[in-house]
Order: C-alpha cells, then structure tokens, then sequence
C-alpha cells in the first residue's frame, strides 16, 4: 500500500523539491506555454495570406502586415524560450542545492547505523548522480512539458473549429501507438528496478576497488577485484542490449505512430476540400496545424519515457529523505554538573542484544577507563553517550539531564570523542586542528599540536602546518593520525572527554607524553578512555571491566587484581607481553650490537 502511494505520489514529490523556487518555476511553466503558443501564430499567418489569393485581395501592405505578424510571433517564441529556459535552470539549481543540503542534514540526524548500512558507493551515487538525474525533468520536462501539452490542445482545439472530422482525423494513429507503448512498458517496466541495480552494483564495485586497493595490492588480489568491477560493467551491458532489443520494435512504431497525426488529418482535408466543405485556405491550415503537433507529441513520448526514470530516482531520494532522525530538542538546557549516569542501559544494533542492563557512574573530576576482551561492548557503550545510536531500553543522563532531553549540538559542544579511526579533511593540518574550535588562534592551535606530541613531525613535512591534510594523510602513520585527532580534542577543551583506543597506534614514548597532557586537560572534567593497553589506565579512579555486554567488576586495579580473576589474567597477559616485547627488543639490540 505504501508502495503504492509512493509510485501514485512521486510527482507531487518532484513539485515538492520545488517549493522553494515555486515562482521561477511557474513563470518558467508560463513562459514555455506563450513561447509554444506563439509557435502556432505564423501558421494562421499564412493561413491569412493564403486566403488573400484566393479571395484575390491580395496586396503588398497587408502581406507585409501578417509576414511582420508572423515574425513578431516567432521572436516572441524565441525570446520566452530562452527565460523559460533560463528561469527553469536558475530554479533547478537551486533545488538540488536544496536538496542535497537535505540530504546531508539527514544523514547527520539520523542514528549511524542507518547512515552505515548504505555502502559510500550508494551514498555518493544519491548525493551526486541521483539527484542530478533530477535536473532534467525540472529544467526541462516541467516547463517545456507544459507547453507540450497546450500546443497539441489548441491545435486540436483550432482543427475542431475548423471542422469536427479533421479534429478526429487527427486521433487515428492514438489508439494503436497507444498499444505499442503499452505493451513497451509491460514488457521493460519490471526491468527499471534492475537496471537501477545494476547501476549501483557498479558504483559500489568501483569504489570498493578503490577504498580497499592497499588490501588488494597486499594480498595480490588485482586480478580478482579488477574482475568483479569488470563483470559488473559486463552484465551492465548485456542487460540494457538485452533488454532495448526486447523493446526494440514495440517502441519504435509506438514512437513513429503517436505523433503521425498528419496520416489521418492530410486525406480528411484533402477530401473535405475537394467537396467544398472547407477552403483550400483551412485545408492547408488543418495540414500545417497537425504538422505543428508532430515535435510536441514526439517529445511528450520521450519524456513520458523519462518519467519512468525519474520515477525510480525520486522515490530512491524519498527513501533517504525519510531515513529516521534522532528525535531531538531546540532549547539548550541547562546542566549542574558533568556526572555522567548510565541507568539499566540496553541495546541492540540489529536483532540480538548486546548490552543487557549496564548500570554506569562517571563522576565529574574522575578518570574512568573501560576493558574487557573485544566485542564486549566498550566502544557501543562510548558511542551511546555521545549519542550516536539510541539506547533500546534505560537511560543516560548527564548533569541529570537525559541525554534525549539535550539539543545534539548541545551534547556534541559538552563532548569530546576520539575513536580509533580518525578522519582528516581535505584541508590543512592547521585547520584540521582548529575544527576542535573554529575560534582558535594560531597559537592556541600549535599550543594543542604542541600537547598532543604532532608539532615534531608536522614540522617536518614540506608546508608544515599548511600541508593539506590529502596530501599529508598518504605519508602520516596511524599514530600520527591519531594525535592530530587527540591536538583538535585540546583545542575544543569540553568537559567530557571521551578516548576510545585513541592512542593505540601511538608509539609507547609519545604515548607517555600525549596522555601526561590529556589529564593535564583532564582535570575538572569527564574522563572516560578505552584502552587495551593496561598500563595506560592503571591509575584510573575506576576501572570496569565489561564481558559479552555485561559489567563483570569494577574498582581500582588494585581491587581487580584481587578480587577479578578475568581482569588479573588480562593484567598478567598485558605485562607478558610488555616484557616479551622489551625482551626482544633487548635481543635485537644485542644482535646489532
Ligand atoms: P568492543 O569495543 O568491546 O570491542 P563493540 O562495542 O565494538 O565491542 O561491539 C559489541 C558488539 O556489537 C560486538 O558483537 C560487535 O560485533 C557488535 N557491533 C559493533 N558495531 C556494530 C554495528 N555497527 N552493527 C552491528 N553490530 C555491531
């Protein structure tokens, strides 16, 4: 049913988009309908002149009066034209504009996990070819459309006074082109949706490629993945040929016969002619009135044709711009404090749970640190109180206030989050850095660099600061990634600061350094890190250890080690291979030595 009203809706969903240039659109629709119009006057020019020889009152001024008539016309038809035109794109920017700014709110509204389940392939396929597939049909077929539409009408309007039977004449071909396009669309209309598949399959191939050409390369899989793109662009090409040429002829002679309004018209005028029905004047009008009808009804058919298309990419569009948002207040509230309370919180991605009822308190001023083995639920615990999902069922507050109950900019203002996997823009270091806060100085920025161990090797590189981050992020290490990320956590200086394996490409000697500064920041404030590294957090005010989505201890380590056998045996491992790890470095050291 809901698929249904979608397919019947998508053109008032097309108008939608363009409520905000309603009033270009309208005069372009306007000027399209007089530009068109204008077109049919020096037909009844002529049909004047004519008239004139054969009423033998021909002279030259009133041959001249209806040639400039007819030229008039035809200047205006020109002139509407090109505003129409101009008018018509002028709106159709501004709605894609529009509509890919909607689009990129959504995605930043909506839960993660509804942003993650479409591939970047898809996502980029919406956002840049989808809706530019939209210019067209709002640049052109809306107003051109509509003029399309009004010339057929008078035209026919004018062979019904002219005389009833021209009028019919002019429907003969109708009913049969009318069965060739319909069986056209019954037999390509299931095809659309594969076509659309095969499109994106293609899209996500390519950028799959691309994204993962370390891997490929690494594994030598070139061969492989090359192959899987190149297939996808094979079955691409043999499923359009295979299915225009099962359209083939159904589609040409529904094309030839729909706009043939002269096979019926000519013989009717010619016969009512030769019997004295109407003048020869009226005949020839009739002709040249069904003959103007030809390139209006031939393009109503290819645009007929293209609305099947733009069809399927509104109601793609629709799909994502009704993507669920996270509910959300306007007014900022107030917060007494930064105590962060986690209260029987549980949640699921998808079907199975996998946090069953953590009951959590992160004072203000206090150091938290969670471990536990992987996929115990650390980083889903991080991303609920930055409030990137929902949770399913509990609550989270802060300073008392549930998180649901804040505006998101609020939450985002009060948060600081660093995850493993930090992403640099495609801008400098520097500004990469100042996106922690917008209103930095210089210095403040390479006092944050400076904190976050980044000032050495930024330095080196050729532009120092001013490296764009593009250029940079091919030869910067995971690490260094990871401490640009830590230096723009300094600068935006929130009051809750959130670390999920922020440091764990960092080497142990800057680590040391980075974490020195990140409690010298700290202090005050909310601090919660994940880490596997034990050593980091050892001197954590509370250390909870979380198992398969459940909180198996808590306490300082020197209370774990006693009392939590799982937490000793992660301590013992962590230390075995800390002192393996210093073994061999004292091994290699010997060697070379
Ligand atoms: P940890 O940080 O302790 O390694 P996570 O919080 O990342 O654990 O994951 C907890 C569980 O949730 C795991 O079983 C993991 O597979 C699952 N999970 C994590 N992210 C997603 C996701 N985006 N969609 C579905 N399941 C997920």
């Amino acid at each position: 049913m809901k698929e249904q009203n979608k397919k019947q809706n998508f053109l008032a969903c097309l108008l939608s988009y363009a409520t905000e240039s309603k009033y270009k659109m309208i005069l372009s629709v306007i000027l399209s309908v007089i530009s068109i119009t204008s077109g049919l006057v020096p037909f009844y020019c002529f049909y004047r002149v004519i008239n004139l020889f054969v009423g033998n009152g021909v002279c030259t001024q009133k041959i001249l009066f209806w040639s400039l008539c007819a030229l008039a016309a035809y200047l205006v038809k020109i002139v509407c034209f090109g505003l129409s035109t101009a008018s018509s794109h002028y709106a159709a920017y501004h709605i894609l504009e529009g509509l890919r700014n909607r689009l990129t709110e959504r995605f930043l509204k909506a839960p993660l996990g509804e942003v993650t389940k479409h591939s970047i392939g898809q996502i980029k396929g919406i956002m840049v070819d989808k809706i530019e597939d939209i210019e067209p049909p709002l640049a052109h077929m809306i107003p051109e459309g509509s003029g399309h539409i009004v010339l057929p009408v008078v035209s026919m309007i004018a062979l019904i006074v002219i005389d009833w039977r021209l009028f019919l004449a002019s429907l003969i071909t109708f009913p049969l082109s009318l069965i060739c396009m319909g069986l056209t669309f019954k037999i390509s209309g299931k095809n659309f949706d594969k076509y659309n598949d095969s499109i994106a399959q293609m899209n996500s191939n390519i950028v799959e490629y691309v994204d993962g050409i370390e891997v490929i390369k690494a594994f030598g899989r070139e061969g492989q993945s090359y192959e899987k793109y190149a297939d996808a662009i094979i079955n691409y090409k043999t499923f359009v040929l295979k299915w225009l040429s099962s359209t083939w002829v159904t589609m040409k002679l529904a094309f030839a016969l729909f706009p043939s309004t002269l096979l019926g018209v000519l013989p009717v005028a010619l016969w009512l002619g030769a019997d004295g029905t109407i003048t020869a004047a009226q005949a020839a009008l009739a002709v040249m009135l069904s003959m103007s009808m030809v390139g209006s009804l031939a393009k109503l058919e290819v645009m007929g044709n293209e609305m099947k298309k733009v069809q399927l990419t509104v109601e793609e569009l629709q799909e994502y711009l009704e993507m669920p948002e996270l509910p959300e207040k306007t007014a900022p509230v107030r917060l007494e404090n930064y105590n962060i309370d986690l209260h029987d919180v549980h949640f699921s991605y998808e079907k199975s749970e996998v946090l069953h009822g953590i009951d959590l308190k992160l004072n203000q001023g206090s150091f938290t640190a969670l471990v536990g083995p992987s996929g115990g639920g650390k980083s889903t615990v991080a991303k609920l109180i930055s409030r990137f999902y929902d949770v399913t069922e509990g609550s989270i507050t802060i300073g008392g206030v549930n998180i649901k109950d804040m505006p998101l900019s609020q939450l985002s203002d009060t948060i600081s989050f660093v995850a493993q996997d930090n992403f640099l823009f495609r801008c400098s270091l520097k500004e990469n850095i100042r996106m922690g806060n917008p209103q930095a100085t210089d210095e403040e920025v390479y006092a944050a660099a400076r904190a976050a161990q980044c000032e050495e090797f930024i330095q080196k590189l050729p532009l120092g600061y001013d490296t764009p981050a593009g250029d940079a992020g091919k030869r910067l290490s995971g690490g260094e990634k990871q401490r640009i990320a830590i230096a723009r956590m300094m600068l935006k200086n929130a009051p809750v600061i959130i670390l999920d394996e922020a440091t764990a490409f960092t080497d142990p000697e800057n680590e040391d350094k980075i974490q020195k500064s990140i409690y010298e920041l700290a202090k005050g404030k909310t601090l919660l890190v994940i880490a596997h590294r034990l050593s980091t957090i050892k001197n954590a005010d509370n250390i909870v250890v979380l198992k398969d989505g459940s909180i198996e201890a808590q306490g300082t380590q020197e209370e774990l080690l006693g009392n939590c056998s799982l937490y000793r045996n992660m301590w013992e491992a962590h230390i075995g291979a800390k002192n393996w790890s210093v073994g061999k470095e004292m091994v290699s050291y010997v060697s070379t030595n």
